[in-house]
């Protein structure tokens, strides 16, 4: 049989396993035996390979932290890394988060977009080619992940094992296809302060919630001197620049408090930063302790949001190096600041010695929290041909283009990955937020495309 006939002809048992797989609640929580990441997550990974045997695949668990299904022969390995951990359910919920129903050709709950009904797509396209009698002449292999949320130690974990995969594709993404990811680098600069302790001076500075999003709150207090106010002042910048601010005043503790607008740190342009205004605003204050950190900021962020004061500004084919300041905080002699770097995708590997080498130069203290390499492979390059092609004819869409992003994907974790559906050009995005579904005509598209991409991918000689 065809693989698109057999797919179509199987719909109802997709919606039923996606449906087993999603009334499962998997989210993380405390290690249990062979379940690192919790009881729910370790239930979710059996069901996944009880359903791949049922489909008469091979089986392998690696201890809990990654499992996958295999068919085909070969050195060589095809890799669909699908996940089976969600983010926690959250509020506003019409339908049962766990639920699983169909309704209006949906299926709902969470897990049913990330990542779990995409997890089934892979499943019955690797079985469709399967059944069709084409021969792999490479192993292919779905690969079940169960940290993607957290932090994706399962492909550490899977890699330490089974090292990297050949080639391959993760459907936990965007159609039509992904061909380069920013890197990312995410840490804490630390802005020293000697002044003075003497009134007026800046004591606390705190705002924001994460590196990687814009800050959109900041609080400052200041010690004043008896009768001394700096309110008119504040309220003629707020309004000067149409921020929200209030001023308190609890004897000679004043505190300021501003907002601004937050947006992903991989679109800081789009914010409007609370923190970088603060810090702006303090630098028409006579401060002493708090006034050298104001005036390092100033020099090496200020308002930009493309790291040009740093000297790091640079922009590629696919846009521009994006700086975020996320949070700010008080330390014991001086003031640290979250920072959310995103690289022109380009530059790959060296994004991460530009940034050393320009802050050395500047002298900036910084710790490094976190870096996530990007990806790139042009548009010629032989996966990102291939993959469009397959999605092109199975969806009849031949303008769409593959695309790049300064977001991060499930296809960081591992080399030789793109990221791959499931989501469709033009549909809503329903991703962690409440009322998660998946179209059932999309599922079964999206696992003709992965049928497709499976035998160009396992059968060819590239
Ligand atoms: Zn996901």
């Amino acid at each position: 049989m065809h693989y698109r006939e057999y797919i179509d002809k199987n719909k109802e048992n997709i919606i039923r396993d996606v449906q087993r797989l999603v009334r499962i609640k998997s989210v993380d929580d405390t290690p249990a035996e062979t379940m690192p990441f919790g009881k729910g997550i370790g239930k979710a990974l059996k069901e996944a390979l009880q359903i791949s045997s049922e489909l008469g695949f091979d089986t392998c668990n690696l201890d809990g932290y990654a499992a996958y299904a295999e068919a085909g022969e070969g050195e060589e390995v095809v890799g669909i890394l699908v996940h089976l951990d969600v983010v926690p359910e959250g509020e506003g919920w019409q339908m049962e988060p766990y639920g699983a129903k169909v309704k209006d050709g949906k299926i709902y709950g969470r897990g049913t977009s990330d990542d779990k009904g995409p997890a089934v797509a892979a499943l019955y396209a690797l079985k469709s080619v399967v059944q069709s009698g084409i021969k792999l002449k490479r192993r292919v292999r779905v690969i079940f992940g169960t940290n993607e949320e957290i932090g994706s130690k399962c492909m550490e974990y899977y890699i330490k094992q089974c090292g990297h995969v050949d080639v391959g594709f993760t459907p936990d993404a965007n159609f039509p296809l992904i061909h380069g990811e920013k890197p990312i680098l995410q840490g804490e600069i630390t802005f020293a302060d000697c002044g003075e302790k003497r009134v007026p001076y800046l004591a606390e500075i705190a705002g924001g919630k994460a590196a990687n999003m814009v800050a959109d709150d900041c609080r400052a207090v200041l010690q004043m001197q008896e009768g001394q106010s700096f309110e008119e002042k504040f309220n003629a910048y707020c309004k000067k620049h149409v921020l929200k601010g209030f001023y308190q005043k609890e004897e000679t503790k004043h505190i300021l408090s501003l907002s601004g607008a937050s947006s992903h740190g991989s679109r800081p342009e789009e914010g409007v930063n609370a923190i970088s205004h603060m810090v702006d605003f303090l630098t028409a204050l006579p401060l002493h302790y708090g006034s050298e950190f104001v005036k390092k900021y100033m020099e090496t962020i200020g308002l930009t949001t493309d790291g040009s004061k740093l000297g790091i500004a640079a922009t590629d084919a696919f846009g521009s190096l994006t700086f975020c300041v996320g949070t700010v905080r008080t330390k014991k002699d001086g003031f640290a600041v979250g920072i959310d770097v995103r690289y022109p995708l380009t530059l790959k590997d060296q994004a991460r010695e530009l940034f050393d080498a320009a802050l050395k130069e500047k002298g900036i203290v910084y710790e490094e929290k976190a870096y996530k390499a990007g990806l790139y492979m042009p548009v010629d390059s032989k996966l990102v041909k291939t993959l469009m092609k397959c999605y092109s004819e199975e969806t009849g869409d031949r303008k769409a283009k593959p695309f790049t992003i300064g977001g991060g994907t499930y296809a960081r974790s591992m080399k030789n990955i793109l990221g791959f559906g499931m989501v469709f050009p033009g549909e809503e995005e329903v991703m962690h937020k409440h009322d998660e579904y998946v179209k059932i005509d999309r599922l079964i598209t999206a696992s003709k495309i992965y049928a497709a991409a499976i035998v160009a991918l396992a059968t060819n000689e590239g």
